[in-house]
């Protein structure tokens, strides 16, 4: 089994209402506390383990806003374990998943170095290593209803662009929408094989703004003008 997140960024809208679940629920459920340190001093800063970033592709225009949500990738050939000089960085056979015993952390920070998605981050107060779960402490708990047995990211998209499974099942919706919409993973020439997979945004045609009718509308009139003249 290789469980994992599969994240459409056609319809990711950037709202961050992933991490800020997910802060919440690692906040107050049993592997918090994700410290915030000065939150809304003059640099913010704290732990999270799900971030968003905001790009802008293409020339006005054409150009489009992609929001792209990076957590932990449960990478299958993970530098940040094998690293990790005290073995508290390991992966689990029977899911995959990516994990760091906090009791064995010694809070070196080599596997952030290590990791070339920026996913882990250390907690300056516990003074360990933390790093996105997937909310392994949901997952399996029974006493949930089977709906509920997500990462609270996935639970609390209001876009729906996040989904959780297995994804060496081949039949699992991950697996299906990874191969219906081309999924691609992040920096694949690294070769840590990451889990964690995007669809990638469909291409869609530019909105016209008032300045590209107007434009276009004074051509059209020239071109008109011209053809006219010519004739
Ligand atoms: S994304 Fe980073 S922290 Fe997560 S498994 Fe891969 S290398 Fe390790
Ligand atoms: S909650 Fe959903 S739409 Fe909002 S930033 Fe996260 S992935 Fe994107």
């Amino acid at each position: 089994m290789r469980l994992g997140l599969v994240i459409d960024l056609d319809t990711c809208v950037g709202c961050h209402a992933c991490a800020v679940a997910c802060k919440q629920w690692n906040t107050s459920g049993t592997t918090g506390p994700l410290t915030d340190i000065a939150a809304y001093g003059a640099e913010p800063s704290g732990v999270w383990f799900n971030r968003i970033r905001h790009y802008e592709v293409g020339d006005y225009p054409n150009n489009k806003t992609v929001n792209m949500p990076m957590s932990c990738m449960h990478c299958q050939d993970a530098d940040c374990v094998t690293v990790c000089p005290t073995g508290a960085s390991y992966k689990r056979k029977e899911d995959g998943i990516v994990l760091v015993d906090q009791d064995k952390c010694m809070g070196c920070n080599l596997c952030a170095w290590a990791c070339p998605y920026g996913a882990r981050e250390l907690d300056p107060v516990d003074g360990v290593m933390k790093k996105c779960t997937l909310c392994i402490d949901r997952i399996y708990d029974e006493t949930l209803e089977p709906e509920d047995r997500q990462p609270a990211c996935v639970i609390t998209c209001p876009a729906h662009a996040r989904f959780f499974g297995d994804l060496d099942d081949p039949d699992s919706q991950v697996s299906r929408l990874t191969r219906e919409r081309a999924g691609q993973t992040l920096m694949p020439e690294l070769g840590y094989k990451p889990t964690n997979t995007y669809l990638p945004p469909r291409v869609t045609r530019p909105v016209p703004t008032d300045d590209v009718r107007r434009k276009s509308l004074i051509s059209s009139v020239k071109e008109w003008v011209n053809q006219a003249i010519v004739r």
